[in-house]
């Protein structure tokens, strides 16, 4: 079995690439950076993008500014790293190296050499083999698909002030949420406050509380990650926000003008709805694909590639892959997929930045063990729930650790205090100060898969 090289193949310091820098990159180099070690870090973006609050970009409470932060600023007084902003291609484990493509037509190098390779790709939503839904169905993984988002529900309430055919009017005026984990649920929450609450006065034709929310579901309840008991709580928050909870129900098609769903063996239902919101069901980032064909690795359903207990590959221990993209092989042999979460990539993330630490000074390392510090999901205004280690919290405390938590962990001192600034305003205000629609071509299309490829 290959061994890793504790000094570089060229003599010079240690050169450890990492791809990705979302939760589990960027941790891993904001620990690697205090190494005797040389750090690239290649992304296709030049920006960490926070994606808990992107629906918040969606729905116009915050702006795209205050949930990214720039790579290079992060690293700005970090010698030993380098940020590179690139497709990652493909990758020559033989020769230790990347392949790499211009990303955004900014030029690239098209190798770059590595000992250690670190690769935390990500996921994107998945379509359920249905990737024409994605034209109708946007969802907010990105920055640029928040905004589509935005475009599409505010589009629809100016089209729907001026629309004078009911049944037309009732469609612009229906907004469908697919999925009801903490990002389906938050979306709904989001836009029921919107139409209830922030947009109340500002229509003269229409009123804005009268638009159906639907929040759709195939399960028996909301948020399955969380207890039963919470569930519930949930349900009875978005209910009270204006939003209809349909549990047990599968989508079976998504076009232009709405959405057909099934209930049990019943007839198909067809709701008419412009503005759908795709929430459910992810698929790991291509890359894992790539690292298991290369590997042999096994990989899931879902794309996940099966990594070893210490997050390497089978048969190289230089080659790393953590968060979203992997499930984690066990001492004996089962395979165990972590929640799809930001804490699980942040910690595998810095275990493996200590893996390269641990190997540089010939010391032994434990396989990675995740430590669960709970969970949290907001509905709105005030109302939010939270399992942590045990300690099932709704309500206001519920609320307020979320806040205290999201701005925690949000990237850039400036950042934290802006969005802390904006959530006081709209608290105290009721108001949102991103209600903005940019896109001039609002109702046109949304990105395709392979657009949208490019950014998840
Ligand atoms: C809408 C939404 C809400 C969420 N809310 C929460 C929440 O409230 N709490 C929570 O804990 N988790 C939440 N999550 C999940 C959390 O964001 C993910 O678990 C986490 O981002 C995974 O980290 P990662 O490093 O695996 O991938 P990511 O953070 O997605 O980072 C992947 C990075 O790799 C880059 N990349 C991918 N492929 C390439 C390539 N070929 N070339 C170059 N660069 C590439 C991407 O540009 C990206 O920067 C949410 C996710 C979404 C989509």
């Amino acid at each position: 079995m290959a061994t890793p090289n504790q000094a570089s193949r060229t003599g010079g310091p240690h050169r450890v690439v990492v791809v990705g820098g979302g939760f589990g990159g960027l941790q891993a180099v904001l620990k690697l950076r205090r190494l005797a070690v040389e750090v690239t870090l290649v992304d296709r973006r030049n920006f960490h993008l926070f994606q808990p609050l992107t629906y918040q970009v969606a729905t116009g409470a915050l702006s795209p500014g205050e949930i990214a932060y720039p790579l290079r600023a992060i690293f700005k007084h970090n010698r030993n790293v380098h940020v590179l902003m690139a497709e990652v291609d493909d990758f020559d484990l033989k020769a230790r190296e990347l392949q790499l493509s211009p990303a955004a037509g900014v030029p690239a190098p098209p190798r770059i050499p590595y000992d250690t390779l670190i690769v935390s790709g990500g996921s994107r939503y998945s379509y359920f083999g249905h990737d024409e839904w994605s034209n109708h169905a946007a969802e907010v993984k990105s920055l640029e698909s928040a905004l589509t988002v935005r475009n599409r529900l505010l589009s629809a309430f100016e089209a729907a002030e001026w629309e004078s055919d009911p049944e037309r009017r009732a469609a612009l005026l229906t907004f469908v949420v697919v999925g009801a984990g903490p990002t389906g649920v938050e979306m709904a929450g989001q836009i029921g406050e919107l139409a209830r609450d922030t947009l109340r006065a500002d229509f003269r034709r229409i009123d804005p509380r009268t638009a159906r929310i639907l929040l759709v579901e195939a399960a028996d309840r909301v948020l399955t990650t969380f207890p039963p008991s919470l569930s519930v709580k949930a349900a009875r928050s978005l209910e009270k926000l204006g939003v209809t909870v349909l549990t047990q129900r599968t989508v079976v098609g998504v076009d232009g003008e709405g959405v057909t769903i099934e209930h049990g063996g019943s007839e198909p239902e067809r709701i008419p709805s412009r503005t759908v919101i795709w929430a459910a069901g992810v698929t790991a980032s291509g890359l894992a694909t790539r690292l298991a064909e290369l590997t042999g690795a096994e990989s899931d359903r879902a794309g996940r590639v099966t990594v070893e207990p210490d997050l390497t590959l089978p048969g190289h221990p230089e080659v790393f892959a953590l968060g979203d993209m992997v499930r984690l092989r066990d001492a004996a042999g089962a395979s165990t997929v972590l929640p799809g979460v930001a804490p699980v990539a942040m910690q595998q993330g810095r275990y493996a930045a200590k893996v390269v630490h641990d190997r540089l000074r010939s010391r032994p390392t434990q396989p990675f063990r995740y430590r669960d510090k709970g969970n949290l999901a907001t509905i709105g205004r005030g109302a939010a729930v939270a399992d942590i280690k045990g300690f099932r919290l709704s309500g206001h405390i519920a609320w307020i650790t979320w806040l205290v938590v999201h701005l925690w962990y949000l990237v850039g001192f400036q950042n934290r205090l802006l969005v802390l600034i904006r959530w006081t305003s709209s608290f105290v205000t009721h108001g949102r100060g991103a209600r903005l629609i940019t896109d001039p071509d609002a109702e046109g299309r949304s990105p395709t898969l392979e657009e949208k490829a490019r950014f998840d």
